[in-house]
């Protein structure tokens, strides 16, 4: 038996198809290019190994995504929390309830018509906000999701995910529930749903009315781009 047939008997250790160890590049500078993964299981097993950044030395688990992986909806975060690290899901901490919550107030089913993931895919230590070079070293994988689910729509929940992904718009206040084009698709910046969480006023005008607006806007586009 060879040692990679004997590596398929670890549970620990995912195997990684052959070859695609090879190419994570330690440097940022290295990009990785369009199409390197077949499917989301090879990009979560590299992330799984990666270390482009210093921030693959504290994880728990990489966090890649969830939901419907064929979804027109692409929600994108900052960086794992601490349930999300030790989980290996996005979203699962009470932000992910109150996300859950939204979304379901406009019926949109987080297993069915959701891909739920985020800009960086290591926590951040005592959940800092990813530096700019951590966010240019975790870039090649956001894009190769994107890539991959294919989404008509892209949500991207506060200032970090909108300047990791579509570059500095402006204010969250300012942009939020615009639609954007980038890359042939649609993006709308809406609020985390920590700063909700922080902010629960339900007052026309508060941020969780202005989130009850966008989440209708995404429904009906959601619905028109459906019928197409
Ligand atoms: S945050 Fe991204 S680039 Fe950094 S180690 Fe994790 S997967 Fe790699």
């Amino acid at each position: 038996m060879s040692s990679d047939q004997l590596n398929l008997f670890n549970l620990d250790e995912p195997s990684l198809s052959p070859g695609i160890n090879d190419l994570i590049p330690t440097d940022v500078k290295i990009p990785i290019p369009a199409g390197t993964y077949p499917s989301m299981v090879e990009l979560a097993q590299h992330c799984n190994q990666c270390h482009r950044c210093g921030l693959g030395d504290s994880r728990t688990h990489a966090v890649v995504g969830r939901g419907n992986l064929n979804a027109k909806i692409m929600i994108v975060g900052e960086a794992p929390g601490q349930n999300e690290d030790e989980t290996g899901l996005p979203f699962v901490g009470r932000s992910g309830q109150l996300l859950d919550k939204i979304l379901e107030s406009v019926r949109l089913d987080t297993e069915k018509d959701v891909y739920i993931c985020n800009i960086i895919k290591c926590r951040p230590p005592n959940n800092r906000v990813p530096s700019a070079k951590e966010t240019a070293a975790c870039k090649p994988y956001i894009f190769e999701q994107i890539r991959l689910v294919n989404p008509k729509i892209i949500l991207l929940t506060g200032a970090t995910a909108v300047k990791g992904l579509i570059g500095d718009k402006g204010s969250m206040t300012s942009i939020r529930g615009q639609w954007i084009e980038w890359e042939g698709r649609l993006c709308m910046p809406i609020f985390h749903p920590s700063y909700l969480l922080r902010n629960p006023s339900r007052e026309r005008g508060a941020p969780k009315w202005q989130m009850w607006q966008d989440i209708q806007a995404v429904r009906a586009k959601y619905d028109e781009i459906r019928l197409e």
